[in-house]
């Protein structure tokens, strides 16, 4: 089974790209969906750790996703907390996929270069789009300002040095039907 990551910075299109894979018959999974349901399993020791984004016992996600975007240092103990988990829940899907005779699985991780997962892939997929596209983007999406929304990229790896790396590149600084077609033409490209 070939195991390709998808990646790129804040509001790229990953997401998207993803879903298209899976309209394509790709077996996708998703970083951001086990670090949702490790927050859920982990709710104590974050609470613990970030009293102020706790409510009775309930995680706000937002009052965390401010904390940890203002400060680095708690970024990096939230992401001790929560990477191990999601690593583990990734292997386990990915295991189970080999098992049943997938072809391909594409892991979407948005940390991917940061947290050095290339090394156990077969190639990285990124998505990138000019930073004004993708700031217009992930406003509109998530209501994030614009302080808030380059609070968030550069909390990651430059668009250019992720470009650098990738063994592909699909560009999304057009439509969606662009892009749909973009994804479909790299698909037919990896099953060569
Ligand atoms: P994040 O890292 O913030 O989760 P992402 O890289 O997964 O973002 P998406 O969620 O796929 O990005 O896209 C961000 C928003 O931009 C979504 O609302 C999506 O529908 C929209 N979008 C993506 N590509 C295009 C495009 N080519 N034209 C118009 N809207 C787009």
């Amino acid at each position: 089974m070939r195991r390709i990551g998808l990646t790129g910075n804040i509001g790229s299109g990953k997401s998207t790209v993803a879903q298209y894979l899976r309209q394509l018959g790709v077996r996708v999974l998703d970083a951001d969906q086990y670090a949702r349901e490790g927050a859920e399993v982990l709710k104590a020791q974050i609470c613990q750790a970030f009293p102020e984004a706790c409510r009775e016992g309930q995680l706000d996600r937002t009052a965390l996703a401010r904390r940890v975007f203002a400060d680095k240092e708690a970024r990096r103990r939230l992401e001790a907390l929560l990477h191990p988990y999601v690593r583990r829940r990734m292997q386990e899907e990915s295991e189970k996929a080999e098992q049943e005779g997938c072809p391909l699985l594409v892991l979407e991780i948005p940390l991917l270069f940061e947290t050095g997962r290339e090394a156990t892939l077969d190639g990285v997929l990124v998505v990138a789009a000019p930073r004004a596209l993708r700031q217009q983007r992930a406003m509109a999406r998530s209501g994030l300002s614009e302080a808030e929304f380059a609070a968030r990229d550069q909390s990651q790896l430059p668009q250019e040095e992720k470009i650098r790396r990738a063994t592909w590149v699909i560009w999304n600084d057009a439509d969606l039907a662009t892009l749909k077609a973009r994804v479909a033409h790299w698909y037919r490209e990896v099953q060569r």
